[in-house]
């Protein structure tokens, strides 16, 4: 008989993976076993405050007791049954994803850029189709400084180098313009443009959050042009910024929208692009699929998600709590904050160079008990699961504030 392995320890876990693992990643050394709420905790059994939530893969927190039990009870009857048949789940599911988005047509995928490839393939059907743009000539203005997802498409019309270099070529089509900025995106749409594709918010940027009139500008512009506006909502949607989409913020009804993170309720990865009639319905049979995409587990979570949402409980959590988090982070400007962007509870956080990059911040947070992500150079990103506590996330910022100044 051999004896029971030996649970192994977050170092030696961490060390365990080196020559294993793919290094496309940097993790802060945590190891997590297990995670309920807004709360994870580590092999050694260390509590943390999850204030990242898979970059709001977890809006509802870790597990939430509604969408497990939704999974669940799907594990239990279907799971898989291919596009090649029709399945239970998947009219609820798109009725009800179009009622919250207040849209005609659902695509459901699996990731996010999934969804932001679908994007363009739907974007650029419809300009051949119903513009009449002539073959192969489509164009797609994007902004700089975007994150869209990971792709070879996706990154090459980023413009950090980081992403880009040593995957080309890239696919043609794309033209970028600032961000924030209506006078270029003026001047880079022309008769072969076929979509503007943002994010009402640049999360990975920074959370960089664009003047008022900016979005409304992006729709009258794209109206005017006679093209598509196409908004990534992967991260800025579903509760985060106080909407369901963060596009409400200026009352703005885009032709398209993508989603992804919080739709799979952490659960599983659910995506989707919805959209109106005229745009969506351009696609027919066989012109593009996913074996995952709607599957019935997904479309059963994503069913699940669609229900905490219909309630505006989550979106009136982060836009109340959002001024908890703007007022905490306010107080802390001068006093190793530099300056913040924030929206409902969601914020980019510039620190002090001075007190060390966003990673060592990252790190002395984590070694307190906090969790959170740096994105460029001395700015972390604060994105808390929308069912924290008021309390919580109050000892968060205390939290911050130790590190800081201390
Ligand atoms: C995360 C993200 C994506 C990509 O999603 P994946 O599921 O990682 O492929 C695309 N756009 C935005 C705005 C995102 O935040």
């Amino acid at each position: 008989m051999t004896a029971p392995a030996r649970a192994r320890g977050s170092q030696e876990l961490i060390r365990a993976e080196e020559p294993v693992l793919a290094h496309n990643y940097h993790p802060l050394p945590v190891v997590v076993a297990r995670a309920e709420g807004a709360w994870v905790e580590d092999v050694e059994g260390r509590r943390y405050l999850d204030m990242l939530a898979g970059y709001s893969a977890l809006n509802f927190g870790h597990r939430h007791p509604a969408l497990v039990d939704a999974a669940h009870r799907q594990l239990d009857r279907l799971t898989l049954t291919s596009r090649a048949f029709h399945h239970d789940r998947l009219a609820g599911f798109a009725e009800r994803l179009a009622a919250l988005t207040g849209t005609d047509m659902v695509l459901p995928m699996n990731t996010g850029a999934e969804a932001v490839e679908s994007g363009i393939k739907v974007a650029r059907k419809w300009a051949y189709d119903v513009k009449g743009v002539p073959a192969d000539r489509a164009t797609i203005v994007v902004a700089a400084d975007n994150f869209h997802g990971r792709t070879t498409t996706i990154v090459g019309f980023s413009t950090d180098e980081t992403a880009r270099a040593g995957f080309g070529p890239f696919t043609p089509g794309f033209r970028v313009v600032p961000y924030n900025d209506l006078g270029a995106l003026e001047e880079a749409v022309d008769e072969t443009t076929a979509a503007v594709l943002i994010e009402p918010i640049q999360g990975e940027a920074g959370v960089l959050i664009p003047d008022d009139g900016y979005l409304a500008g992006v729709r009258e512009l794209t109206r005017r042009a006679g093209c598509l506006f196409v908004a990534d909502e992967i991260q800025s949607g579903l509760g985060r910024t106080g909407h369901t989409l963060a596009v409400e913020h200026e009352s703005v009804v885009p032709d398209v929208v993508l989603l992804g993170k919080a739709l799979g309720g952490g659960i599983v990865p659910v995506s989707a692009v919805v959209g109106s009639r005229e745009v969506l319905g351009v696609l027919r049979p066989g012109e593009h699929g996913s074996t995952f995409g709607g599957n019935p587990l997904a479309a059963a979570v994503g069913t699940a998600v669609v229900e905490l949402l219909e309630t505006g409980e989550f979106q009136r959590r982060a836009a109340e709590l959002g001024a908890v988090l703007r007022e905490g982070l306010a107080a802390l400007v001068g006093r190793g904050v530099v300056g913040f962007r924030a929206r409902g509870l969601w914020a980019g956080v510039d620190v002090d160079p001075a007190l060390g990059s966003g990673r060592e911040i990252s790190e002395r947070l984590m070694r307190e008990g906090v969790l959170v992500k740096d994105t460029h150079g001395s700015t972390i990103r604060l994105a808390p699961p929308l069912t924290v506590t008021g309390e919580e996330l109050r000892g968060a910022l205390g939290t911050l504030e130790k590190v800081l100044t201390s």
